[in-house]
């Protein structure tokens, strides 16, 4: 298999020493060897949801935790309010519909984030409590949207329905003090900020979630928060976990935590930046609109012309140069940039001056080097006209 860059929003390009972790001896999962690295995993983790409390780790990708979260949290029928912002808080919903929840959505215009204001407005307005759970995306992977968890987290305290957070692209690429700011239920996964191969999932989750879980009848069994965590607490998985994943996410974990939580979003914000200067030259518009750009993934419409899913195809098969197209509605109409991962200046150059040579190709009109100067002022900090 020769060599890829991955720009995508998972899975990303894998470091080394990471993708050489996956080789080593297995270990029993019974075992001190596994306590110990259960404990190094967790351990790292905590600091980066924000909480004190227990992370779990789960034997799948991402939607298996969102799943998960769902089975523990809600009960047949339970109301539940939606807050998607595009294609995976559709999804999230989608799970809670198939569970028997009565799901009520708030709508938000594509590319833009949640707005506290709505959401204050829709709970206020819930005098009766009929709201149980309240769905979240942190990061919207599908049109490169964050939305302001801080901003969001006041209204949903005041109410106190329980939160559920898809924060899948965007724990460790964005704050999220999941404690401090009241959040219930917090899912990630090892193939996105964190840089490992994909098949791990983890779940945080708050002591009141902890005790709802216990009333609550959804069926599950495999994702069994409350198995997970009395064998997490023994050092061990409920099954048999996927343990070579695991020593991959324990290597990605450290040198994530070596360059720390600041270095690793300040590295990604730079690159998110980078590519929307160099996009923006070449005259694609973006989906997220400029106050809620997300630093993980760029989501962008090409310039009148440009057929995108050619454009795709090209960068893939003659520079080896992978992006990704855009999901339901978007599908055929946008490319998203991947910002997370191994990936260096040079790389991102590259990929650039790529899309530069695959639109020449293609007979477009482009200044050669005009989109590639673009990202090399913003990656050297001076900031260009309209580019924030
Ligand atoms: C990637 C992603 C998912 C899906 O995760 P899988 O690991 O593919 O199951 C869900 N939500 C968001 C926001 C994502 O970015």
């Amino acid at each position: 298999m020769p060599r890829q860059l991955l720009f995508l929003p998972g899975p990303v390009m894998v470091a080394q020493p990471v993708v050489e972790a996956l080789a080593c001896p297995l270990v029993d999962h019974r075992g001190p060897e596994f306590a110990a690295l259960l404990a190094r995993i967790t351990g790292a983790l905590q600091p980066i949801f924000g909480t004190k409390g227990d992370v779990v780790l789960l034997g799948s990708s991402g939607t298996g935790a969102l799943e998960t979260a769902v089975a523990n949290l809600f009960s047949p029928g339970d109301c539940v309010l939606s807050c998607a912002v595009g294609v995976f808080g559709k999804r999230f919903a989608a799970i809670a519909e198939r569970y028997g929840c009565s799901v009520e959505p708030l709508n938000t215009p594509v590319g833009a984030a949640l707005d506290p204001r709505a959401l204050e407005e829709r709970l206020a307005a819930d005098t009766h409590h009929a709201i149980k759970g309240v769905l979240l995306t942190h990061n919207e992977t599908s049109t490169g949207v964050a939305n302001d968890m801080a901003a969001l987290a006041s209204p949903l305290r005041a109410h106190g329905a329980l939160t559920l957070v898809d924060s899948i692209s965007g724990l460790g690429a964005t704050e999220l003090q999941m404690d401090e700011w009241g959040y219930d239920v917090v899912v990630a996964a090892s193939q996105k900020a964190f840089a490992a191969p994909p098949g791990v999932a983890m779940v945080a989750a708050s002591e009141r979630a902890w005790k709802h879980m216990e009333h609550t009848t959804s069926p599950r069994f495999y994702f069994d928060l409350r198995h997970a965590r009395e064998a997490a607490r023994h050092g061990q998985t409920p099954w048999t976990p996927p343990i070579s994943i695991l020593f991959a996410l324990d290597v990605a974990l450290q040198r994530y935590n070596a360059e720390g939580m600041d270095g690793a979003s300040a590295r990604f914000a730079r690159y998110a930046g980078a590519v929307r200067a160099a996009l923006e030259r070449l005259g694609f518009t973006f989906v997220s609109s400029p106050d809620a750009h997300s630093p993980t993934v760029v989501a962008a419409y090409p310039p009148e012309g440009v057929d995108v899913k050619e454009l795709l195809k090209r960068l893939r098969e003659k520079h080896r140069v992978v992006l990704s197209g855009g999901q339901g509605e978007l599908a055929g109409k946008i490319l998203r940039f991947g910002t997370m991962g191994d990936v260096h200046d040079v790389d991102l150059l590259g990929a650039i001056g790529a899309i530069e040579l695959t639109l020449m190709d293609l007979g477009h009109d482009v200044t050669p080097g005009a989109a590639t100067g673009a990202a090399i002022e913003a990656l050297a900090g001076r900031v260009t006209s309209g580019v924030a």
